[in-house]
């Protein structure tokens, strides 16, 4: 059975009080006994003087005896009153006391006792031999032998009682001193003792008590810190100090579920699910907190947005679960070309971006766009049989002081905007040129607000002719921005600009006003070709829209033609709201058109699912078609398939005759371009060659 520590305590304490208790007796005992011997000594040495007296008492008796027959014998009488002093003094000198207390042993008793006697002989000795000096003088001689062998044996026997009195002081001085040594030494054990049983048990107490204590607050300490040591020590201990370290072990337990269910909160609040990659939350507070350090040790933050190029079509053509495989292998792909120390985030959707800390930019920016191009290579080589490939833009942005995280961020969303405009799987650095365009880009922004409302929009209408008879079938409605400062701007750089600041909706509404109550003046056999943004598919209301604007100007819905361009159809979100409205507008009458056919993914299932009516083949094919065979194969092949599905194929962008030529012997229906006329406000100045007529 193990004893708990208050009961080793109390035993340890019990032993030391009874240990102590018993030296404080020894130490009274040695006292005690000293006392006695002291006490002894002293009684043995009175009865040693008491012996003294008595030597003198007996020597002046001795002489009184003597001077009282010398007088007796020469004649003297000695007087009654001298006779009975003499006598009293005998019988007083036999009363002396003697030394009893003070006696112990038969011996020293015996020459006490044999003195007593003597004593009392030489008394009633002396008595007589006065009695007889007094009486009979003549009888002194006589008796004076028997006096003095009295005396002799007296001083014998107190010669003997002084020798044993002295032998007894000597022993009881010895005996005391041998004592004292004995007790003194068991007093000074017994202190060994105690002072042994302390050392054990301060011992005992700093391993088993202070060490494990000491132990348990260093776990604690560490604990609280968010460090984890192990296991508490002691948990087996079957004492209080057990039941400490076991009641601190349920307390870290918990303590650590705790902590373990928070960190899995704050993991699944700052980390993406699906890739397991830091989230938007996790990378906007690791920038911000690199951009401060890097303001300290001169380092350069360079953020690599990284966008999966046509990721859409992934999910559109293959599913979600093949979409998000797709985005599990490039967040795979990214994680393993960064250093540990960088971080990769998945900021929603198709885009990702790294955060990469280095004293020597671009180089290492350069190295990481290296290993992940080479990376993407190598995955290729390995996947496509069964997984379509990745491809990925990039853009890089590197900090300058005092630049905050978001616009840092911005920056190489803007090189990325770059990357993705200049064909894609390429990265591109934010530079001074881009600063620039980007510079240029906001000030457009900001002033494409006013544009509407300050009049700065117009359009120009370009015609479309059959292409045999080049009779105008139509315009082409386009929009111009001429800027009050900056003058014209194409529509290729703001119609994007109105697209991500969402100013498209107004801007949009705008245009199927306008084109709509100018195609009002025109004849009625002239259709109106419309571009749509994708992005004005996503407000509900544009068949209303169009239906509105038609009736109020007594436009016939099916003198309208509805250009798209392949990204509307493949906005795979919102493909049904897209197919939706053009049906919906199909079935009033109007035309849908396939802008710029061949650029985009050129996916014939969306050609089936759309049920276009018309293909436009985008005009570099047609710019192409002369000295680059395999373009004029696509215009051919495009024709061929638009035939094929009952189709009306435009060619836009004719710019010659031999265009011109080509596309009428391939049985292209209509040509748009510089050789029919050119975009302009006047819709009879534009038309050159053509001739209105169906
Ligand atoms: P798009 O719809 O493909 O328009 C045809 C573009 O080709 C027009 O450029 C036109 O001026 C140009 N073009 C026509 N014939 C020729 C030619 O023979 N040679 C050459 N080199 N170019 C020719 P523009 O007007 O700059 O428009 C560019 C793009 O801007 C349009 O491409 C269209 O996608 C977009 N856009 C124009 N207006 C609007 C609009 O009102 N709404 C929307 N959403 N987009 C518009
Ligand atoms: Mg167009
Ligand atoms: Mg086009």
């Amino acid at each position: 059975m193990r004893l708990s520590i208050a009961a080793r305590v109390l035993i340890a304490c019990t032993t030391l009080m009874v240990l102590g208790l018993m030296l404080l007796v020894a130490g009274f005992a040695v006292n005690e006994n000293v006392h006695t011997a002291d006490q002894r000594i002293v009684l043995l040495s009175e009865a040693l003087h008491a012996q003294d007296r008595q030597d003198r008492a007996q020597d002046q008796l001795r002489l009184d005896v003597g001077d009282t027959t010398r007088s007796a014998e020469r004649g003297a009488t000695i007087p009654d009153r001298r006779w009975a002093t003499l006598v009293a003094r005998a019988r007083a000198f036999a009363a002396l006391p003697v030394a009893f207390p003070a006696v112990q042993h038969r011996r020293e008793i015996a020459a006490i006792m044999q003195t007593r006697r003597a004593s009392r002989d030489f008394v009633a000795n002396t008595v007589h031999v006065v009695t007889i000096a007094r009486t009979r003088p003549d009888l002194i001689a006589k008796t004076m032998p028997r006096f003095v062998a009295s005396l002799r044996r007296l001083e014998a026997s107190r010669a003997r009682t002084r020798e044993a009195l002295t032998l007894a002081v000597m022993e009881a001085a010895d005996r005391n001193s041998r004592e004292s040594r004995r007790r003194t030494v068991e007093v000074l054990f017994g202190g060994l003792v105690i002072l042994a049983i302390i050392a054990a048990m301060s011992a005992w107490l700093r391993h088993r008590l202070v060490k494990p204590i000491t132990v348990i607050a260093q776990r604690l300490r560490a604990f609280g810190a968010g460090r984890d040591d192990g296991a508490v020590p002691g948990v087996a201990r079957r004492d209080e100090l057990g039941d400490l370290a076991r009641g601190l072990a349920e307390y870290r337990d918990a303590v650590e579920s705790r902590r373990a269910a928070e960190r899995r909160v704050d993991f699944l609040a700052h980390h993406d699910m699906l890739t397991g990659l830091a989230n938007r939350l996790l990378f906007e507070s690791r920038l911000s907190h690199e951009l401060m350090r890097s303001a300290r040790t001169g380092d350069t933050v360079a953020v690599v947005v990284v966008d999966l190029d046509r990721f859409k079509a992934i999910n559109d053509r293959f599913g979600h679960a093949a979409g998000d495989r797709a985005l599990k292998r490039a967040a795979d792909l990214l994680s393993r070309c960064v250093r540990s120390d960088d971080l990769v985030a998945r900021m929603g959707g198709d885009e990702f971006a790294i955060i990469q800390v280095a004293r020597s930019q671009p180089a290492a920016a350069e190295a990481l766009l290296a290993r992940i191009y080479r990376a993407v290579d190598a995955c290729d080589a390995d996947d496509n049989a069964t997984e379509p490939a990745i491809r990925l833009s990039a853009g890089v942005a590197f900090s300058e002081p005092g630049q905050p995280g978001d616009e840092l961020y911005e920056l190489a969303d803007t090189a990325l905007y770059r990357a993705k405009a200049d064909g894609r799987h390429t990265a591109r650095f934010f530079n001074k040129d881009l600063r620039e365009q980007e510079s240029l880009r906001l000030r457009l922004a900001r002033d494409l607000e006013h544009a509407i409302a300050s009049d700065q929009l117009y359009l120009v209408f370009q015609p479309i002719a059959n292409a045999g008879t080049l009779a105008i079938t139509g315009y082409e409605a386009l929009l111009r921005w001429r800027h009050p400062t900056l003058g014209e701007i194409a529509p290729d750089t703001f119609v994007p600009i109105a697209e991500s600041t969402g100013l498209i909706a107004p801007i949009g509404a705008w245009v199927i006003a306008h084109a709509i109550a100018a195609a009002a003046q025109w004849p009625e056999a002239l259709s109106l070709a419309i571009n749509l943004s994708p992005l004005q598919f996503r407000a509900d209301g544009l068949a209303d829209e169009l239906r509105r604007a038609a009736a109020a100007h007594g436009v016939a819905l099916s003198r309208l033609e509805l250009e798209v361009t392949e990204s509307a159809t493949l906005l795979g979100y919102q493909r049904d709201e897209v197919l939706a409205t053009l049906q919906a507008m199909q079935a009033d009458g109007a035309r849908v058109v396939m802008d710029d056919f061949g650029t985009g993914h050129s996916s014939l299932g969306n050609l089936k699912d759309f049920a276009f009516n018309k293909i436009k083949i985008d005009r570099s094919f047609v710019a192409a078609m002369g000295d680059h065979p395999p373009s004029a194969s696509i215009v051919r092949a495009i024709i061929g398939l638009g035939k094929s599905l009952k189709l009306t194929i435009v060619a836009e962008g004719v710019e010659t005759d031999a265009q011109l030529a080509r596309l009428r012997r391939w049985g292209c229906d209509q040509v748009q371009g510089y050789l029919i006329g050119r975009p302009s406000c006047d819709i009879q100045a534009t038309t050159m060659r053509a001739r209105v007529g169906v």
